[in-house]
């Protein structure tokens, strides 16, 4: 896989158009805020793509209509953080420790690999992949460090 620098807000802004297109399917609204000054990471564009499609879509499914998502991208020192949230259900406390499983999924026709394989490729980049969710919305986090300091 090619591993070349790369900026996660200009990745997001090229996945708008398809972002946007399947949250309207759902009359979800979106918002998009992306800091300036993000650093670059090292990192495969695909595979990051991946990472932020399948969080864009579990967040979907989380979402009846009239729903909010909301996806980030900013600075925090060394790293770079990647933030999907949601305004659906949360995820119970219960399956906190689960969603990470592969195989594990409360869709009807859910495979339960996306974010096993989200992880995985966050892991390979040298990242960590969080969730939060606490009654109310759930919120994904990719953090990815900066070029600079992966050297
Ligand atoms: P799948 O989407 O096929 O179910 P995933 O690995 O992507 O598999 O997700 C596993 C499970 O984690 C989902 O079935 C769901 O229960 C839970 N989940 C993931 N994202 C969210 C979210 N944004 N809000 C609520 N639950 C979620
Ligand atoms: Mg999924």
């Amino acid at each position: 896989t090619a591993r070349r620098h790369c900026q996660l807000g200009q990745l997001v802004r090229r996945l708008q158009p398809l972002i946007l297109e399947q949250a309207a399917e759902k009359k979800v609204r979106v918002e998009f805020i992306i800091d300036g000054d993000i650093p670059h990471v090292v990192g495969d564009e695909e595979l990051l793509s991946h990472v932020i499609i399948q969080l864009v879509e579990n967040a979907l499914d989380a979402m009846e209509v009239d729903g909010q998502l909301t996806v980030r991208v900013c600075r925090e020192n060394h790293v770079v953080r990647l933030d999907v949230r949601d305004t659906g259900p949360g995820i119970p406390y219960y399956h906190m420790d689960q969603v990470f499983d592969a195989f594990f999924t409360t869709k009807e026709k859910g495979t339960g690999l996306g974010l096993p394989i989200c992880q995985k490729i966050v892991a390979d980049h040298g990242g960590e992949i969080h969730v939060s969710s606490k009654g109310f919305g759930t919120t994904f986090s990719v953090l990815l460090p900066a070029a600079e300091s992966a050297s």
